[in-house]
């Protein structure tokens, strides 16, 4: 779950790191308020799930309070990266001397929380990282110890050659590391991590990314869960009970389990197609899941084909055969359906598709190739 820089503001704020006062408002004249209130310049900023505000016009310096308004205005509304903002952050603007990147991530290669930080801050860290990967100190921490105190230091030190700043940066490094590890974070980040021109360390922005099996244990994190700044399809189908997520390609997929999912992705890159979508449809399925996972991707008008590869296992392939038919006889899916099917009942599977004139496969690789070669040829 991805929250809101305000959002993540709050969690840093609470470990003790510094950051401006500030808040957020719905409308412009909620943004002048809070301009007026906090005094002198200050930056209206997009509080949308993406980065790169600064870049598409969604962080804006205000000089004074009819400003902020004026500004609010003007980003209220818009749409960044395909997000629309309802909601901006207002807080006082920060001299910058220096901006630096500070990150924190799980590693799945490690199996570690891994830190990253750079000198190089500000935006497009996935820039640095790719043209000038050595500006980058990468530094894993053992779950066991937690960040110990040397660690901090090196940290530090590759950002800052002043004590006091290292010193500052130090107890931030400690307290990003605190936040991550008590709230489930997938993701902590504060870019920038800026110096003022008096030597002061203050963060000016905060991403936060809470994995999502956090949220049972923790309802205080669950309820910063903001729907409509979440992809529609991502929101339709966690109601449903699916594992979805929207990706860029054409190839719709509908797939039982994770890692045949991500089996069936790969299969598609490898025979030159790009999937529109991971979506698991989970063990027992019942006729219902399936006819709400192709609702969802018939709703995606980027979507040339469905692929359904379904190993039945505790799946009964005759439900999700069930489901398709009862689907397209609930309505019109207007791009053609490949299908793979094997496993438990597949023989049922079999006779309820063919009674309806539908083609059923058995072979993983005939049917990815298949679909790719009809989404290359609607395209
Ligand atoms: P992002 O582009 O979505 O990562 O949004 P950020 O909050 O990181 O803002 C982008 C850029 O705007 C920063 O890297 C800064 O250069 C600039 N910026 C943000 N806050 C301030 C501020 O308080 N003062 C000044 N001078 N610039 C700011
Ligand atoms: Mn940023």
């Amino acid at each position: 779950m991805n929250l809101h820089e305000y959002q993540a503001r709050d969690l840093l704020k609470a470990a003790g790191i510094p950051l401006s006062d500030g808040d957020v408002a719905v409308t412009p004249t909620e943004a002048e308020a809070i301009a007026r209130r906090v005094g002198g310049t200050v930056v209206v900023k997009a509080q949308v799930h993406v980065g790169g505000r600064g870049k598409a016009g969604g962080v804006k310096l205000a000089r004074n309070p009819a400003e902020a308004a004026e500004y609010a205005s003007q980003i209220l509304g818009m749409t960044i990266k395909g997000l629309v903002v309802n909601k901006v952050l207002v807080v006082p603007a920060a001299e910058i001397a220096t901006e630096s990147y500070v990150g924190l991530i799980l590693d799945r290669a490690t199996q570690k929380p891994v830190f990253m930080v750079s000198d190089a801050g500000g935006v497009d860290i996935e820039e640095v990282a790719a043209k000038t990967p050595e500006k980058i100190t990468r530094l894993a921490v053992d779950p066991r110890y937690g960040l110990l105190p040397h660690q901090a230091l090196k940290l530090a030190l590759a950002l800052y050659r002043d004590w006091d700043q290292a010193r500052a940066a130090m107890k931030i490094m400690h307290q990003l590391y605190t936040v991550f590890m008590t709230n489930g974070c997938s993701l902590a980040e504060i870019n920038p991590l800026v110096t003022t021109p008096d030597g002061k360390v203050l963060a000016l922005d905060a991403k936060i990314i809470i994995d999502d099996n956090e949220l049972d244990r923790r309802p205080d994190l669950a309820v910063l869960r903001d729907e409509s700044a979440e992809e529609p399809s991502e929101v339709t189908a966690r109601r449903a009970n699916l594992t979805f997520i929207k990706l860029d390609g054409n190839v719709g997929c509908v797939v039982n389990g994770a890692g045949l999912a991500m089996a069936t992705m790969d299969l598609v890159k490898y025979y030159g197609g790009e999937p529109a979508n991971f979506l698991d449809i989970g063990g027992s399925s019942n006729p219902e899941k399936v006819v709400n996972a192709l609702k969802i991707i018939t709703a995606d008008t980027s979507v040339k084909v469905i692929l359904f590869n379904i190993f039945g296992g505790i799946t009964r392939t005759d439900d999700v055969a069930q489901g398709i038919v009862t689907a397209t006889q609930q309505f019109k899916v207007k791009v053609p359906i490949v299908i793979r099917l094997t496993g438990t009942n597949e023989k049922e599977a079999f006779r309820i598709l063919e009674s309806v004139g539908m083609t059923v496969l058995n072979d993983m690789d005939a049917a990815v190739s298949q679909a790719v070669a009809l989404a290359k040829a609607a395209a």
